[in-house]
């Protein structure tokens, strides 16, 4: 299976026409490098214009609601669908920390993304970077997140392992993690799905990290780290810093 590298931009560009730009330069990257599946998450606002020029390069949501009708202010999986959004990030961190998403609403979202069609990237992974912090978090977010899914579903299940203290523009960011820790939750998640489903359910998962993902580190997180791709954040809205973490992830 091709390794999977997800663009995240997060409230970035400022205007439609650096978002069309970024989509563009970003499209050649996903043409020139056709090894990797490459994921563009712009904003709600951008997803059209980008969606127009993104042949090879899928698009993706950063986020998704859980159901059509009043509900002011909601994205649904329906609607993004029929933009051609393919992929929805669910759960990141900074909805969970800004928005204050639950676990609770993070299942309803994930449930009715699948319903739709779409393939969920869950976002998890622990705020501390403690002793016994990661599978404390990790286990109780996958759990109410995954409980009650059919197995069938699980094939558009994608886990994003995150860990909240290595995201770069967290406050008090230490840098990435190591692949080695990166490794060990992909061990747990494993696990912890194959608990709630089997182990071939498991086997359906992709499972990616994120968290100051670079092009000096891409490469050890995907062959030490044993993980299926990456999720990438500020690297991805520059094209050139961009194309370096795709063609390293390709090698
Ligand atoms: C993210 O927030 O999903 C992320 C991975 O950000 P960064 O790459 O900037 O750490």
């Amino acid at each position: 299976m091709k390794k999977l590298i997800i663009a995240n931009w997060k409230v970035h560009p400022k205007n439609t026409a650096k978002a069309r730009a970024l989509a563009d330069a970003t499209e050649r990257i996903a043409r020139d490098h056709r090894a990797i599946e490459v994921v563009v998450a712009p904003p709600f606002p951008f997803l059209a214009d980008a969606g127009a020029v993104l042949k090879k390069a899928v698009l993706g949501s950063q986020d998704a609601w859980w159901a059509d009708g009043a509900y002011t202010g909601g994205v649904s999986p329906r609607q993004l669908k029929s933009l051609g959004v393919a992929y929805a990030i669910i759960g990141h961190s900074e909805r969970r920390i800004y928005a204050g998403e639950t676990d609770i609403l993070i299942e309803k979202k994930v449930r009715a993304t699948l319903d739709a069609g779409l393939t969920v990237v869950l976002c998890v992974g622990e705020t501390e970077r403690q002793d016994g912090e990661m599978p404390a978090r990790v286990g109780q977010q996958l759990t109410t997140a995954l409980t009650g899914l059919t197995k069938q579903s699980l094939k558009r299940l994608v886990i994003a392992y995150e860990p909240v203290w290595a995201i770069s523009t967290t406050a008090d960011a230490r840098g990435a993690a190591t692949p080695d820790v990166a490794f060990r939750a992909r061990i747990y998640i494993e696990k912890t799905i194959t608990s709630l489903f089997d182990t071939r359910g498991a086997r359906d998962v992709r499972i990616i990290y994120g968290g100051s993902v670079t092009p000096a580190n891409v490469a050890s997180f995907l062959s030490e780290g044993n993980m299926d791709g990456a999720l990438v954040g500020s690297q991805s809205l520059d094209p050139k810093k961009f194309e370096e973490v795709v063609s390293h992830a390709a090698r």
